[in-house]
């Protein structure tokens, strides 16, 4: 009998189960993938550290989660700095005074704001009710036409003007010449790849690779006190009240015998008839200067039972669904539900972190 039986052996498991260690608790990690690591896993081939499950940069304006992963590897000043491709034009993300000055050729924030508002003028938009509305409000006809509407719709598979506007709130918008990615204080690529880290956090724990939770708990039904689940919930409740949706994403992953081939990490290619979203050449994460390169395209795609779920789709028909799941969730007392799947929400590492140093420090007071 073990204190915590925790399925999933990504961030939020195993970062739970660390923590459980530390207070002497038996932890059982269980993941029904051949490795552990969740989404975060990196892979090394030829001497390239792939993220396999899409790009992770690790970024946090929380001093206290940064110290504490700085714990299990050391980061390098790696800076997200991606360009987008449309059609034979290439921009600068995010939105800032470099991609208005490409895009318009002006020079100042002044010369920005004025084109921005003479391109929404006539458009009359109040409190933006989708994305559609709150990009265009933001950053006018051009750079929605251009970088945002065949990106997004790609992306999520559904026309902007059905999208919640939070989602491209997240993206920096900037009246300065500045390239970085993210606003945070804190950023970088652990040297190594995030496998490692992983590791380190169940160093003390028991792990079962290759195992799914919903046949291993058949065997074996009090197997713990307490059960930590990182899957989805949804899926816990035998998808009860009909299943919340995701996207996925397919990655074509291809070795090529050339040393640099895009010249930057991150290229997003923001046309519509482009049938991928981006392309990740995963040394640049690392500086790499290996002879050869690993570069993976990838392709959004509606979620199905069988393949990966990746984002959330937290519309409000979801959100409304996901709320019914969460009372049954609140009814299980046996039962702690965390991470993105668990609690069906876009999830950030430093904010998987904070959640699960939070639900711990409660759990094993
Ligand atoms: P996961 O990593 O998904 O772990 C859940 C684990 O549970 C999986 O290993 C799964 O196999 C296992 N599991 C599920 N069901 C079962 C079952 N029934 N039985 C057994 N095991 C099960 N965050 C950033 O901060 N920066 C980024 O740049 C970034 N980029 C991202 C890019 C992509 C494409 C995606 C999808 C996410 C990105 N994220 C990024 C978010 C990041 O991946 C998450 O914050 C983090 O991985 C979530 O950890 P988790 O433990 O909640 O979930
Ligand atoms: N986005 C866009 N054009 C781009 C990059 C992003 O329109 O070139 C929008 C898109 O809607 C995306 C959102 O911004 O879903 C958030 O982008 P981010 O890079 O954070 O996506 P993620 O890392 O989650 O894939």
């Amino acid at each position: 009998m073990y204190d915590f039986l925790i399925v999933g052996a990504g961030l939020f498991g195993a970062t739970f189960a660390y923590e459980a260690a530390r207070k002497g608790k038996r932890c059982l990690v269980i993941d029904k993938r051949p490795h552990i690591g969740g989404n975060i896993y990196t892979e090394n081939i030829e001497g390239i550290n792939v993220h396999k499950y899409g790009a992770h940069i690790f970024h946090t304006s929380d001093k206290v989660v940064w110290d504490y992963v700085n714990q299990f590897a050391e980061f390098n000043n790696y800076i997200n700095l991606p360009v987008a491709v449309y059609k034979d034009e290439l921009y600068n993300l995010p939105f800032n005074m470099n991609t208005f000055a490409k895009m318009w050729g002006i020079k100042t924030p002044a010369e920005a704001k004025a084109k921005i508002a003479e391109q929404i003028a006539e458009l009359n938009i109040g409190e933006p009710q989708n994305l559609e509305e709150q990009a265009l409000k933001l950053v006018g006809t051009d750079v929605y036409e251009k970088l945002i509407k065949g990106y997004t719709e790609k992306q999520w598979g559904r026309p902007c003007s059905e999208l919640p506007a939070f989602i491209i709130k997240r993206l920096p918008l900037r009246f300065r010449y500045d390239n970085n990615y993210f606003n945070d204080r804190y950023q970088g690529i652990p040297v190594g790849g995030y496998t490692q880290i992983i590791e380190k956090m169940l160093a003390n724990a028991e792990i079962k690779l290759n195992t799914d939770y919903f046949e291993f708990i058949k065997g074996n039904p009090n197997i713990a006190v307490k059960i930590v689940f990182t899957g989805a919930v949804d899926e816990f409740f035998g998808f009860k009240f009909g299943a919340l949706e995701y996207r996925s994403v397919r990655f074509e992953t291809e070795i090529l015998d050339e040393e640099n081939y895009q010249g930057n990490a991150v290229v997003n290619y923001t046309a519509a008839d482009v049938p991928f979203t981006r392309i990740i050449e995963h040394k640049h994460f690392e500086f790499g200067e290996q002879p050869k390169t690993v570069i993976s395209r990838e392709y959004s795609a509606e979620w199905k039972p069988g393949i990966e779920p990746y984002y959330p789709v937290n519309n409000e028909k979801n959100n409304a669904l996901y709320k019914k799941y969460e009372e049954l969730a609140a009814e299980r007392k046996d039962v702690i539900f965390g991470g993105r799947l668990g609690l069906y929400r876009y999830l950030d590492m430093d904010k998987v972190i904070v959640l699960a140093l939070e639900t711990a420090e409660r759990e094993l007071k």
